[in-house]
């Protein structure tokens, strides 16, 4: 029976494939540190007023009844790599939380599971983990609860009622991709009908930091236009949406052959994401950069890309608003307020290198902008700031 510092190196490391950040970069620390947290699973995550806070990512339990073909947890890969089985117990596991808590290490929890028997008798592990962590030590920090394929309705509202945030994971883009990798859940009723439950439950303040999901990249023959055709959809219908993350598909073995253009892939998804949620890019315009194959290109930035196809440049940039200040490739929100105070003050950006010292990154915004009526480089010239 491993000890409860064993199932935590073994839960702790299973957890590592649910996302709750996509900055989840595990601390530096040196063989001979104490603290030294990460072997447990201590994870970023960032608030929603923005602080960046360290999690405890644990698994309640690494056994499961489900086939998926992605998971390490999964009936289907046990053959994969030597591990033990283990669980937690709902009470072992909010005292460790607490003790972790007490000394500094982080200042809140990522819960997730697999499913022993069925996913209401497992979330109710996660509740009663929850109802301990709140009413028995008094915890008020952050909490994001992995809600479980299949859960009911009222497991889900107990859960809701104590977390901060939960997260639902789609895995893959609609039925039938999800169907080659899993037979043993329903898409319908296990995945998108617990999704439909959260927008209800969130209107009655619970789960104040709203909801998240995840999908697994490259787990099925899925395309970036099945992909973002679903992450469309869900931003579209529910505005607390908050995130949405995308996770290659690691190899469940020690495998150190999987191919870089696969994380690039996951990188221009979180790239067309960020481009919706924070420069307010239409669903519509992001799509126009999927290829005929249905691909996101690896080879260029989408924000390229859509400037390119964009004729509103190249703009005056002493004239330009802010939404199309935050079209020019290289220039984000914080420069683009810079510009547009200069524009108010009425003190008119005549160098480039006025650009740079309030954070433009020339290379890449050159071509886009005129300065004093002159276009700095033509797009011709303009051959490398995209790659
Ligand atoms: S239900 Fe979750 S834990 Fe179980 S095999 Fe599927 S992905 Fe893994």
């Amino acid at each position: 029976m491993p000890s409860t510092i064993e199932k935590l190196h073994i839960l702790g490391e299973a957890a590592k494939y649910d996302l709750c950040s996509s900055t989840s970069t595990p601390r530096a620390h040196t063989p001979d540190s104490i603290g030294r947290a990460t072997r447990a699973g201590v994870c970023h995550s960032f608030l929603p007023d923005g602080r960046c806070i360290s999690l405890l990512k644990v698994l309640v339990t690494n056994s499961c009844i489900h086939d998926c073909k992605y998971c390490i947890n999964s009936t289907v890969n046990t053959h994969c790599t030597k591990r033990t089985i283990t669980s937690f117990e709902a009470e072992e596991l909010a005292n460790l939380t607490m003790s972790f808590y007490l000394r500094n290490y982080i200042e809140g929890l990522f819960l997730s599971s697999g499913i022993v028997r069925n996913a209401n008798i497992q979330a109710e592990i996660i509740y009663d983990t929850l109802h301990l962590l709140r009413n028995k030590h008094k915890f008020g920090g952050y909490i994001h609860a992995k809600i479980l394929p299949g859960i009911g309705y009222d497991e889900l509202r107990r859960i809701s009622e104590l977390a901060d945030r939960v997260s639902v994971n789609v895995e893959l883009p609609n039925k039938s991709r999800f169907e080659e990798t899993c037979s043993t859940k329903n898409y319908q009723t296990d995945i998108l009908k617990p999704i439909n439950w959260l927008p209800s439950l969130k209107s009655k303040g619970m789960i104040p930091a709203g909801y998240t999901t995840q999908y697994v990249i490259n787990a099925a023959a899925e395309t970036d236009e099945e992909i973002l055709n679903c992450v469309f959809s869900f931003y579209k219908d529910d505005s607390n949406f908050k995130r949405q993350y995308y996770s290659t598909c690691l190899p469940l073995n020690d495998d150190k052959t999987l191919p870089k253009k696969l994380f690039l892939r996951e990188n221009r998804l979180y790239q067309i994401d960020w481009l919706h949620r924070i420069y307010k890019y239409s669903s519509t315009e992001l799509q126009s950069v999927v290829d005929d194959s249905g691909f996101i290109p690896l080879n260029i930035d989408p924000k390229i890309t859509l400037a390119r196809n964009n004729d509103i440049f190249p703009l005056d940039v002493n004239k330009a608003s802010y939404f199309d200040l935050i079209r020019v490739p290289g220039l984000g929100p914080t420069s683009a307020k810079r510009i547009l105070s200069l524009q108010k003050q009425k003190v008119p950006l005549t160098r480039p290198q006025q650009l740079k010292s309030i954070g433009v990154v020339l290379k890449r915004a050159l071509p886009f902008l005129s300065i004093g009526s002159k276009t700095q480089l033509t797009l011709e010239q303009f051959t490398n700031g995209g790659k």
